[in-house]
């Protein structure tokens, strides 16, 4: 079967391009034809040789993930729907924010972990991504927004924290940043691509020594009883070995803090003793925290915290040295806001089967 580019780093499209009897220097020229021009036919790349373009069509194809859908919400976040095989799903997220440009992608459909408050993880686990398809969000994204009038690239982060465990589909996730930091590709500092984990420590440990990017950890509670409960993968990892491994990732962070993500929950987790027992849990590592008012999906069984209360929790938080931010919930009228992607589709697809179920 003819392999896709879109699943080839530099260094893996180099040794295919040996492996076929080219030079490896093709695959920068290739690579830059994908994610710089957004080409997606051989015909484009003129400075190939004929014969190239000629053969790479019975080799290889560019195959990225098929675009169902796009939708602009009122405040300029951008939704994408991408269509991954039969009946699976993905969606990235472009949210501008002045300068910055953040686009948000997806590592899986769906997740293993089971976190209580989320909505991926109520949906279980369906599949990896492969690198096409990781790197085809940015590939999607990045061709529909293009450049600013400046003629800079209106993509200007990335953060993994769609659906999916990005540390649990590690070497296809690992792959697809080199494809985000290669300067014949997307081009991006490692500050400036975040990977977001629930912890899995030795995956944490293993990013550190092969691709030192920005990290951010979601915690979601400061002690392992509540944990537990809300991150069940806790029970593995628990608290005491999860701030080792951020300390350990400190060493070789390309950002000298790690990013604490904390979503806020009424009455579950955001009390004034939940923030100073959070405060002791931290002391020990540079850190900003990221408060993440709840988003709601149907039979949550959770309430988002109050305004004032996530700001009396941020002042402790601030108080105690802790740059504190809280995260402004974007494009909520295209259903796009943390923990809401793919439940539309989710749903409509279960309705489906559920009438199939019905008509046999
Ligand atoms: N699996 C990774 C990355 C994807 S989840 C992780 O857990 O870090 C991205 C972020 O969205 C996580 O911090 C997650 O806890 C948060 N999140 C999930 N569901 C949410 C919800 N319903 N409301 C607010 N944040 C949510
Ligand atoms: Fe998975 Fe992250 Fe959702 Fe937990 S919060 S279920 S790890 S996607």
């Amino acid at each position: 079967m003819a392999v896709n580019l879109l699943d080839f780093d530099q260094t893996r499209l180099a040794a295919w391009f040996q492996e076929i009897g080219e030079k490896p220097f093709r695959a920068k020229q290739v690579l830059r034809w994908l994610h710089q021009h957004g080409a997606d036919d051989f015909e484009r790349m003129t400075d190939l040789t004929k014969g190239l373009r000629d053969t790479l069509p019975a080799l290889a194809e560019i195959r990225p993930p098929v675009l169902l859908r796009e939708q602009a919400s009122e405040d300029g976040t951008r939704k994408f729907l991408l269509e991954v095989g039969p009946g699976n799903h993905v969606e990235t997220v472009f949210i501008p924010d002045g300068e910055r440009g953040t686009l948000c992608v997806s590592s899986q459909v769906g997740c293993a972990l089971a976190c209580s408050f989320c909505s991926t993880g109520r949906q279980g686990f369906n599949r990896n991504l492969s690198v096409a398809e990781i790197i085809g969000q940015l590939w999607w994204a990045n061709r529909a927004m293009g450049r600013d009038p400046k003629g800079e690239r209106l993509i200007s982060n990335v953060v993994l924290m769609g659906m999916g465990e990005p540390l649990l589909n590690f070497d296809h996730t690992v792959t697809a940043i080199s494809l985000m930091l290669d300067d014949h590709a997307y081009g991006l500092s490692r500050r400036r691509v975040t990977v977001s984990t629930s912890g899995i420590v030795p995956a944490m440990d293993r990013l550190r020594e092969q691709m030192p990017v920005a990290l951010a950890v979601s915690l979601h509670a400061p002690n392992d009883a509540l944990r537990d409960e809300l991150v069940p993968v806790n029970r593995k990892y628990p608290l005491r070995e999860l701030m080792a491994a951020c300390g350990r990732y400190l060493d070789s962070a390309p950002r000298d803090f790690i990013t604490f993500e904390y979503v806020m929950l009424q009455g579950v987790n955001d009390s004034d003793a939940h923030a100073r027992e959070l405060i002791a849990l931290t002391r020990d590592i540079p850190c900003k925290f990221n408060l993440i008012p709840f988003n709601p999906f149907p039979n949550s069984g959770y309430r988002r915290s109050s305004a004032e209360r996530v700001r009396a929790f941020a002042a402790m938080l601030m108080d105690s040295g802790r740059i504190t931010t809280t995260r402004k919930t974007r494009g909520d009228d295209i259903d796009a806001a943390c923990g809401q992607l793919a439940g539309k589709v989710q749903d409509k697809s279960r309705r489906t089967v559920t009438r199939m179920e019905r008509a046999a």
